[in-house]
């Protein structure tokens, strides 16, 4: 079990030159959890040092898409480390669970859930990390709200689904966020056109979603807030995730890859 009590996050308290990017989405099921495994992968390809906090109560899935099924974190005195996947430090909530207790987990109250990501960022020793960052469970609940008060200064990517409808609570996600001082730096699309054998691309999700959530999100800021890529559907990119491959580093020429690298690159 987590120990309970404080109230600092020492190692990326203000001094810290870590990077750290919290990765939001309205809803469940648009790739949020696979981009920021595979963008972590590309990080650390690129001689960056890494970590991942699984914040996604909901659906923690990072330990799976990075080879850790089953990892557990190492207690040194009071100290936990995380476990290592593809060179990514991750600590996940589902670490912390028995197989017996996993449905609980969604139950935890608003208190509960913010001591947890407390400890995460206190009693997880991660060393010294280029870049932190955040897999929140979608919407605008208590995780995002308990994250965005212990970490001000994260800059906060949006995915969203090519569906125009779905741009509203894409929208609602970063609009929290923003509320706790954080700065939204830009939308990534997901899921976007798949590219057949003929070589026409299927719009399977409709098209338009990324350009509107960041119009959406720039109404009214000094700074246009922007689509930072665009990333299609990639039956690789499942696959991948399913065998706790990802494909940045297996298959880097997929459309999908490329698409996640040139994020990696942005930042
Ligand atoms: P979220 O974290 O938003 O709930 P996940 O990353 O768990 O979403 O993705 C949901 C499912 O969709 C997973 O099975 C994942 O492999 C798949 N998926 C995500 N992005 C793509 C994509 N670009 N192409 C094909 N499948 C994808």
């Amino acid at each position: 079990k987590l120990r309970g009590g404080r109230t600092r996050v020492a190692q990326f308290g203000p001094d810290s030159l870590t990077r750290i990017y919290a990765i939001t989405s309205g809803k469940g099921g648009v790739g949020k959890s696979s981009i920021t495994a595979n963008l972590a992968v590309a990080l650390v390809d690129r001689g960056l040092t890494v970590g991942i906090v699984d914040a996604d109560v909901f659906g923690f899935s990072i330990p799976g898409i990075l080879g850790l099924e089953g990892a557990r974190p190492t207690r040194v005195g009071e100290m936990i480390l995380p476990p290592i996947g593809c060179g990514v430090k991750v600590i996940s909530i589902g670490m912390f669970l028995e197989p017996s207790e996993s449905a609980r987990a969604v139950s935890w109250r608003g208190p509960m859930l913010h001591r947890t990501m407390q400890q995460f960022l206190t009693d997880v020793y991660f060393g010294d990390l280029d870049v932190l960052l955040l897999d929140l469970p979608p919407g605008t609940g208590d995780v995002a709200i308990s994250l965005g008060q212990l970490l001000p200064q994260a800059e906060v990517i949006v995915v969203t689904t090519p569906q125009p409808a779905a741009a509203e609570v894409a929208e609602r996600s970063a609009i929290v966020a923003r509320q706790t001082g954080q700065r939204v730096i830009g939308v990534i699309e997901n899921m976007a056109g798949l590219v057949q054998p003929d070589g026409s691309t299927l719009h399977l999700f409709g098209s338009g979603g990324g350009d509107e959530v960041a119009a959406r999100l720039s109404r009214g800021q000094d700074e246009r807030v922007t689509v930072l890529s665009s990333i299609p559907i990639s039956v690789a990119l499942r696959e991948g995730g399913d065998a706790g491959v990802p494909i940045v580093r297996s298959n880097p020429t997929d459309p999908a890859s490329v698409a996640i690298a040139s994020v990696a690159d942005r930042l």
